[in-house]
């Protein structure tokens, strides 16, 4: 189905995915093994034509062929069983694109069969409601809502989580009965590949899916351009979410973006040691390239030394290095450049007063776990999203300073509080704006199935497939004149 070069490391190329086939194109980019910085594929540049031929040929597929939601259902069920034969393959697959490690590639595999059961599940359940007209001179009147697939989606994704967040896309755009072009991440667009090929296996007819690889300055460019595509559904850097928002004029879209995730641990926490333990690793899982990843700690003065203490215990704890191993614990970051950026903001908050009490030292693209202390609201590890396996603690004595430190921020995706009283978590529930407010555990948790999505510069719209079908869908009014 794909396209293999004859040459001696006979790498295999994925052009572009239309109508069912795989076409070869002019020009081609490699992907590296993140950890050993090996070509190991190659993807296709699409041009705006070969763009043009995806979008018409979704379009056409959307207009003349149908799948019954039952059939839909099916599909979806039995693409979640050929992944779950094929685990330990996909896992390994992204441990080498993206440089995870394996614990952290199965997992994630793992959540994606789920997000691709549950968008099954929400293919037999879409409805609209009933409508009561109580308003006089309606008394003739019977009204309800339906739900109708919106078209064409464009579906564009991030490196970190290049399975669960794709499927978190394909899985209720499908679900609801649209057709897709996918334009994966260019640095980790295999494994979307792959899930191309095992929808059509599990019986997806040709052309509700869609993949046109590349670069996201051309061919995502070339997407955002197509007026045929009636919603675009992006997960990935603030700048680009906003680009996207002011090209796409009055279409639809659902943004999921970054955040620099605050997480406030009050001296009543039920449990500091399970409090430490979960900010650190969920600081480092991914090396801290999650949208979600703890970054802010603001920890009572009453714990903090306590917390300090264990902190830095279990960091020493973690195993750095080679992803394939099933013992480590934090890998290679995407690439040396974004590992270089992430240690000169380190070296930037040292010259500002920080100080690094564990970690910061970098080697190629790993960057050691980091926790800084003594940090100000202004450095950028932590007013901007750092994207890095680096945690800063900041003591608070007044919990409403540590709300008001935790909102001061342009972002608004998930924070977490840890505290045993439940009029403080509900006071926190109601003034700490955030799209998700995680009380005993933190900001990066998440089940798939819940709403998700930020507010703020996080974006707009929300994942999860049940709330990912309604924003996948137009609601209709039929008023029935009786
Ligand atoms: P990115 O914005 O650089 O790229 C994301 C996608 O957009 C890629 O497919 C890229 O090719 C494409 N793209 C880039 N420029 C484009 C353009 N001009 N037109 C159309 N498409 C374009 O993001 P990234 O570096 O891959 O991912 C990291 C970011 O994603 C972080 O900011 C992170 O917080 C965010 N993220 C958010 C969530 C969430 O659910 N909120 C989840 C994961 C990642």
């Amino acid at each position: 189905m794909t396209t293999t070069i004859n040459n001696e490391k006979n790498i295999q190329i994925y052009g572009q995915f239309i109508n069912g086939v795989w076409q070869a194109s002019e020009e081609t980019i490699p992907v590296l093994n993140k950890f050993t910085g090996e070509e190991f594929a190659r993807i296709g540049k699409a041009s705006r034509e070969e763009v043009d031929h995806a979008v018409t040929n979704a379009l056409e597929t959307f207009q003349t062929k149908n799948l019954s939601p039952y059939e839909r259902y099916e599909i979806l069920i039995r693409t979640a069983e050929i992944i779950k034969e094929r685990k330990e393959e996909l896992a390994l697959l992204l441990v080498r694109e993206v440089g995870k490690v394996l614990k952290d590639a199965r997992g994630e595999i793992d959540r994606g069969i789920q997000t691709l059961i549950a968008s099954a599940e929400e293919a037999k359940r879409i409805a609209g409601t009933g409508v009561p007209l109580g308003q006089p001179g309606n008394e003739n009147k019977l009204a309800f809502t339906i739900r109708v697939p919106v078209g064409v989606i464009g579906a564009i994704t991030p490196f970190n989580f290049p399975f669960n967040l794709t499927v978190h896309k394909l899985g209720p755009a499908l679900a609801a009965g649209n057709t897709v072009v996918l334009k994966p991440a260019e640095v980790t667009p295999v494994i979307a590949c792959k899930i191309a090929d095992i929808f059509t296996e599990a019986g997806l007819p040709a052309g509700f899916l869609n993949v046109v690889n590349g670069i996201g300055q051309e061919t995502g460019q070339y997407l955002l351009e197509d007026e045929r595509i009636a919603m675009f559904t992006f997960t990935g850097s603030p700048g680009v979410g906003r680009h996207i928002k002011s090209t796409t004029g009055i279409r639809r879209v659902t943004l999921e973006l970054g955040n620099n995730s605050p997480n406030i641990v009050h001296h009543d926490a039920p449990d500091l040691d399970k409090a430490a333990e979960l900010c650190v690793t969920r600081g480092y899982s991914n090396a801290g390239q999650a949208c979600i990843s703890v970054q802010r700690v603001y920890v009572h003065q009453d714990v903090y030394d306590a917390f300090t203490e264990k902190a830095i215990k279990i960091a020493e704890s973690l195993k750095v290095g080679n992803p394939e191993d099933p013992e480590t614990d934090i890998g290679p970051m995407i690439s040396e450049k974004e590992a270089r950026r992430a240690e000169e903001w380190i070296q930037e908050a040292e010259e500002q007063g920080a100080k690094v009490i564990f970690g910061g030292e970098r080697n190629g693209s790993i960057l050691e776990p980091t926790i800084l202390s003594d940090v100000k609201p202004e450095m950028k590890v932590v007013c901007q999203e750092v994207f890095a396996p680096v945690i800063t603690l900041i003591p608070y004595s007044d919990i409403q300073d540590a709300f008001d430190q935790a909102n001061d921020s342009r972002f608004g995706l998930q924070v977490g509080l840890f505290t045993s009283n439940i009029q403080l978590a509900m006071r926190a529930a109601q003034e700490l704006q955030f799209g998700g407010i995680i009380i005993n555990d933190v900001s990066s948790y998440r089940a798939d199935v819940m709403p998700y999505g930020g507010i703020k510069d996080s974006g707009i719209g929300k994942e999860g497939p049940h709330y990912a079908v309604q924003e996948m869908t137009d609601e209709k009014i039929v008023v029935i004149n009786l």
